[in-house]
């Protein structure tokens, strides 16, 4: 089925799963995709892929595409086919009305980080221009906003600071709340290599994920630490790092702010940092945290590597920050094999950020407060910006539910599945009056709609998309657009329809734009990716081409700032009634909510969600391999089948997310980071019970 004959023609593209941005040879035949072949020249993949980027991309041409732009007055209406023109004119309309029935904050937008950098720029110019507030948002909410916010304080820049490549220069890696192998499996395999050549290995995480041995490398410490002790974790290690003289005083002097550092390491100090103290509450042995923290302080090059494990917390800002402040005691970072490295779940997180998809910022992570951004952006758009910060998702949740908030442009994001609390998300989106969703498929989301404008998948469109290490690189069209247009010519359509006029011919237009309004981007054009496959902003005139490792010699934020990071336990406790903390992942053949791979031959590998759970656990509640059962929390609750394992500990379970069906986001609750509202999706506290087959 995959591999479909002799291609008559290949184009150069990125993978549109994860952050790892693999670079592609479409192989085409006609209209049709043949093969998807790994570039050899993809400066973020030399050549390799996974299972996802190589096979999954038959969701493009599936028969659930919805390729007619629809309309309906409402929710329980049955969909009508209509024109482009008809269901654009109908939602500008829409739109319109309720601005002038409740005001103009009343309506928003949604971006993803499925979208290229151009459409989510254009989303949020729209929300700015023709909406005339700062109601935007980006899926970025609800996994990475914790690493935006906490970089931005400590180092200055809201990104990862180095290459994928980098690791190879790493004498020791510290894992921290990710798992590469299914999440990031070509840096994954990268890393392997690195540590069968003798690079020391911590992992940090609650579940005993695959990286934790292989062949040939073992990792020196596991810190099976219990979900939502992050941060006293990371104290206790900075505890090590102060009190066993293992700072780097001459990094500390030079590259930071000596009053946070004082501060800070008066704080760190403290008895309840100790390794002791953490042990308890964490279940991690002291020996264990004092031992890892020395490898990590003593290694030549010791670089962080983290993921949703770190930021999806009550303290997701506050543990990155914990993080920095270890690299930059430790002065790891400005070099290759150092620095503190997000892994972007998405293909482009990193962009749809970059891009000002957020309710205070403009492309560039300018706050909307500061006059002389505004006035750039008011020069350039030709209409005055908001200077209050608008609505982020969960607030336009609440808005929608008190009546003040009531339309929702959505873009290439599923809310209602990707969200958690569903029936919280679902009572606000019935609350609207107008939800516009653009989109491959009808999706959960798309049940509250009013108008579903058909998107156009990434072999159906150009922009580009930006990894997790800061890389840019062209997405190309590879074939035309199903529906007709691509998503970024919808949106200039929406638009035109409400007034602004977007007068866009390519999207190399819009990035000459971003170039031209943000520092970071002002080297990057079209041409100059066509000529060099690829390029880590900043690229400016300071780095003409680009930076692949940041805060070389200099923090961007000049010096850099040590933060307080006391611990904090959740809200979200174990109790009599809800014993076990469930904690989520993904797995290496399906992606997120599995819009895409669901709809592919992935599906045979992973066909359903499992609650994994320990093997006395599952005896205490008479639970066998294979059984079903019911998962109870305060939110919600729905019903899995079991996989009875020691990789969790006893205490704790684990699940998937990639299946509607199992409604992972049913259970979860409202809990959020106390800096970006990033939902607290890893720790939930639940009841498990065996229950009779659905
Ligand atoms: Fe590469 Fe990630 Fe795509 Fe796999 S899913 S091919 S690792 S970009």
């Amino acid at each position: 089925v995959i591999d479909k004959g002799q291609a008559e023609r290949s184009v150069t593209t990125v993978c549109a799963y994860c952050g790892v941005g693999c670079s592609f040879k479409a192989e085409v035949k006609g209209n049709e995709v043949v093969r998807m072949v790994p570039n050899k020249d993809g400066k973020a993949n030399h050549g390799h892929s996974c299972v996802k980027g190589r096979f999954a991309f038959g969701y493009a041409t599936h028969p659930d595409r919805i390729t007619t732009p629809m309309i309906r007055k409402s929710i329980d209406a049955p969909w009508q086919k209509v024109s482009w023109d008809e269901a654009i004119h109908y939602a500008a309309s829409e739109f319109k009305r309720l601005q002038e029935k409740y005001g103009r904050g009343a309506v928003g937008g949604i971006t993803s980080s499925r979208c290229t950098n151009e459409e989510t720029y254009l989303v949020q110019k729209l929300v700015r221009t023709a909406f005339g507030n700062n109601n935007v948002d980006t899926c970025a909410r609800v996994c990475h906003s914790p690493t935006g916010y906490g970089l931005k304080q400590t180092l200055g820049e809201s990104a990862g600071t180095q290459t994928f490549d980098s690791v190879m220069d790493a004498d020791v890696v510290m894992v921290i709340g990710a798992n590469p192998t299914d999440g990031h499996p070509v840096f994954a395999a990268q890393l392997k290599r690195r540590l069968r050549q003798g690079a020391r290995l911590i992992v940090v995480d609650p579940r005993r994920i695959d990286l934790i041995s292989g062949p040939h490398f073992e990792a020196s410490y596991h810190l099976k630490l219990r979900p939502g002790t992050n941060v006293a974790v990371a104290n206790a290690l900075a505890h090590v790092i102060v009190t066993e003289g293992l700072v780097d005083e001459a990094f500390v002097q030079a590259r930071c702010e000596s009053p946070a550092f004082a501060q800070w390491c008066d704080f760190i100090a403290l008895e309840e940092n100790s390794p002791e103290a953490v042990a308890e509450l964490s279940g991690v042995a002291a020996e264990d945290l004092r031992g890892a923290a020395r490898l990590y302080a003593q290694a030549g090059n010791a670089a962080i590597y983290y993921g949703l494990g770190v930021t999806e917390h009550s303290q997701g800002s506050t543990m990155v920050m914990a993080i920095a402040n270890l690299a930059m005691a430790t002065g790891n970072i400005g070099r290759s094999g150092v620095g503190v490295n997000p892994l972007r779940g998405q293909n482009n997180v990193q962009g749809s950020c970059d891009m000002g998809s957020f309710p205070h910022e403009l492309p560039g992570y300018r706050h909307v407060s500061d006059e002389a951004t505004r006035a750039l952006f008011e020069a350039a758009w030709g209409v005055p910006i908001d200077q209050e910060p608008g609505l982020r998702i969960p607030n336009m949740f609440e808005a929608a539910l008190d009546g003040s908030f009531k339309g929702l442009y959505c873009e290439g994001e599923d809310i209602a599945q990707s969200d958690p609390n569903t029936q919280h998300v679902e009572s606000a989106l019935r609350a609207m009056e107008c939800v516009v969703v653009q989109d491959l498929f009808l999706n959960e989301t798309a049940k509250f709609a009013h108008v579903f404008l058909p998107g156009s998948s990434f072999l159906e469109k150009n922009g580009t998309f930006t990894n997790a290490e800061r890389r840019i690189s062209r997405v190309r069209k590879v074939i035309p657009p199903l529906a007709g247009k691509e998503d970024w010519e919808v949106t200039v359509a929406l638009a035109d329809a409400l007034g602004y006029p977007m007068p866009y011919a390519h999207p190399s237009e819009i990035m000459d734009e971003i170039a031209r309004l943000t520092p970071t981007f002002t080297g990057v054009n079209y041409a100059r990716l066509d000529a060099l496959g690829s390029i880590q902003w900043p690229c400016n005139e300071a780095h003409p081409s680009g930076t692949p490792f940041m805060h070389e010699g200099e923090f961007v934020r000049g010096k850099g700032r040590f933060m307080l990071t006391r611990y904090v336990a959740t809200d979200e406790r174990a109790n009599k009634r809800y014993p076990l903390l469930l904690t989520t992942g993904r797995i290496l053949t399906q992606y997120n909510v599995g819009a895409q791979t669901r709809r592919t031959e992935n599906t045979a590998w992973h066909g359903e969600d499992r609650l994994e759970i320990h093997p006395q656990d599952a005896e205490d509640r008479g639970i066998r391999e294979g059984d079903w059962v019911g998962v109870a929390s305060r939110a919600g609750e729905t019903v899995l089948r079991a996989t009875v394992t020691t990789r969790v500990q006893p205490g704790v379970i684990y699940t998937t997310f990639h299946h509607p069906e199992s409604g992972a986001n049913v259970i979860t609750t409202d809990n959020s980071d106390w800096a970006t509202n990033c939902p607290e999706y890893k720790v939930t506290a639940v009841q498990v019970t065996r229950v009779d087959q659905p």
